[in-house]
């Protein structure tokens, strides 16, 4: 049903309706986007069902056979003409995303939306070096490795950061050469179809990036499960990390899986006291809803009380309140369905009501609390004292996540000996969220399944060839 339509939000007109083979297309159903902000309707949105789906992955196909043939550099090209459109429209796509998820509006001008244009970027120039492709000889004949496009790449998210997360794999997918079916967070929808704009107008062919809105269990259910997708890039829950694990093996679809977390916080009394407080109280950003967040602190007890005395005196500082005013610290939270789920005791912000959670801090939790071992994606921190080096690593590592860790100590010897032994993807030492796009990235043990960053997210969504040469004794 070809329609165009669109909802004002902040200002912003935006597209309501699935973006397919370069049109806009409505849907009889439609779902309710609310605000977290003040919880009012913002948007009704276009509810795919399992045939437009079918229509966005065929449509997604007829693009993919002559993306996947367009030179590199003329692909890299339209890549940094995205990433112009992303700039030139930062401040549209920040309004618009801190009204649908209620992020901080100064995050999303100042890192999160240049976050999202760089990502076009790195992977167009990364595209470029690759094309210099790996030649090796084995005993006299030619190999050379070349990343062939795969065919179209189906990209599902969550709403915390539903635009910077998901062109973290729609850049790669594409300078790779495959085209996209996206299905957004129905939490935070409107973003992605501002990007379908900026790729239309940035020269990508239509159909190579297709946008269906909908519900999760329905159309991102009828994605992954559609035997036309040969990669799935998904990024959410564990508990939906299974389903879509499980229907991605009766096609064999490749799956790469960015989970959840609830990573440990490590502070040893030779740490830099400040940084590491400072560091800490930090772990509230985005009112606790970010995956890689430190959510256990563990603390050396011989500076046990003192910390924690500390922490709270800052905590008391952080400004909760309306994520667009330039002084607020921390918004509210995404849903009343996740509030309700958040809700373990601790604060709603009776002051502000809403989805106002206050920042939370749980202390002498009896071993086995749920509090030390569920993801909570709240702005709810533990705290647990440590005797040594190995009663931190043992705490640090008794859950069934593995995205990251961060340890502060001024002992370089330690932090080494201490990172080896952390079971995670990423493990900070006096820093945080500092993320190299070249490096790799994933979780491990639950909280996902492969890596990506630089070359290893074109090992996966591309499909890798080796052409072994021996030298001909022909004419
Ligand atoms: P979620 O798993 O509920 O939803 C994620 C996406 O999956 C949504 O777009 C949803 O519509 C879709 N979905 C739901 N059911 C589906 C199904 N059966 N088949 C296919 N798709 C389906 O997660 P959420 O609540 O939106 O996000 C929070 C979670 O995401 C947390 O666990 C957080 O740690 C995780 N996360 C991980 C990373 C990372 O990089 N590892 C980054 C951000 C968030």
């Amino acid at each position: 049903m070809p329609t165009d339509e669109r909802a004002v939000v902040e200002g912003v007109e935006v597209s309501t309706d699935h973006l397919i083979g370069g049109r806009r297309l409505g849907s009889p159903t439609r779902f309710t986007d609310v605000s977290p902000i003040d919880e009012q309707v913002i948007a009704e949105v276009g509810r795919a069902d399992a045939a437009t789906v079918d229509a966005a992955v065929r449509a997604a196909h007829r693009a993919a056979a002559d993306w996947g043939r367009t030179p590199p550099k003329d692909r890299a090209a339209v890549l940094h003409r995205i990433a112009d459109g992303v700039e030139a429209r930062i401040d549209d796509l920040s309004v618009v995303e801190t009204r649908d998820n209620g992020s901080l509006l100064r995050s999303h001008r100042r890192s999160v939306m240049p976050r999202v244009a760089r990502n076009f970027r790195f992977f167009a120039d990364k595209l470029l070096e690759l094309d210099d492709a790996d030649d090796m000889t084995f005993n006299g004949n030619h190999e050379r490795v070349t990343w062939d496009p795969s065919g179209v790449t189906a990209v599902i998210g969550p709403w915390n950061a539903p635009l910077m997360l998901a062109t973290w794999r729609i850049a790669p997918a594409l300078a790779a050469g495959n085209a996209v079916v996206h299905k957004p967070p129905e939490w935070a929808p409107l973003t992605a179809s501002v990007l379908g704009d900026i790729t239309l107008e940035a020269g990508l062919p239509a159909g190579g990036y297709n946008v269906v809105q909908g519900i999760g269990e329905e159309a991102g259910a009828a994605l992954v499960a559609h035997p036309g997708v040969t990669r799935i890039a998904f990024t959410g829950s564990v508990e939906t990390g299974r389903l879509v694990a499980a229907a991605a093996a009766a096609n064999l679809t490749p799956t790469s899986l960015e989970l959840g977390g609830k990573s440990p916080f490590l502070i040893f009394a030779d740490a830099d006291p400040d940084a590491a407080l400072r560091q800490a109280v930090g772990q509230f950003d985005n009112a606790g809803q970010v995956c890689l967040a430190g959510t256990r602190l563990l603390i050396e007890s011989s500076i046990y009380d003192d910390f924690l005395e500390r922490f709270v005196d800052a905590t008391g500082r952080v400004v909760q309140g309306d994520p667009r005013d330039e002084t607020t610290d921390i918004g509210p939270l995404i849903s009343r369905e996740h509030f309700e789920r958040a809700l373990v005791g601790g604060g709603p912000n009776d002051d502000l009501g809403g989805l106002y959670y206050r920042p939370t801090l749980f202390v002498n939790m009896p071993d086995g609390s749920s509090l030390l071992t569920r993801e909570i994606f709240g702005p709810v921190l533990t705290a647990q004292p440590f005797r040594d080096e190995a009663e931190a690593i043992a705490l640090a590592n008794r859950t069934d996540y593995g995205l990251a860790a961060t340890v502060y100590t001024g002992d370089e010897a330690r932090a080494r000996r201490v990172g080896e032994q952390l079971v995670a993807g990423t493990v900070w030492v006096n820093c945080f969220f500092v993320r190299d796009l070249d490096a790799p990235f994933g979780g491990s043990r639950n909280s996902g399944i492969g890596r990506e960053g630089g070359r290893w997210s074109f090992d996966f969504y591309a499909d890798v060839k080796n052409v072994v040469t021996a030298p001909s004794s022909g004419g």
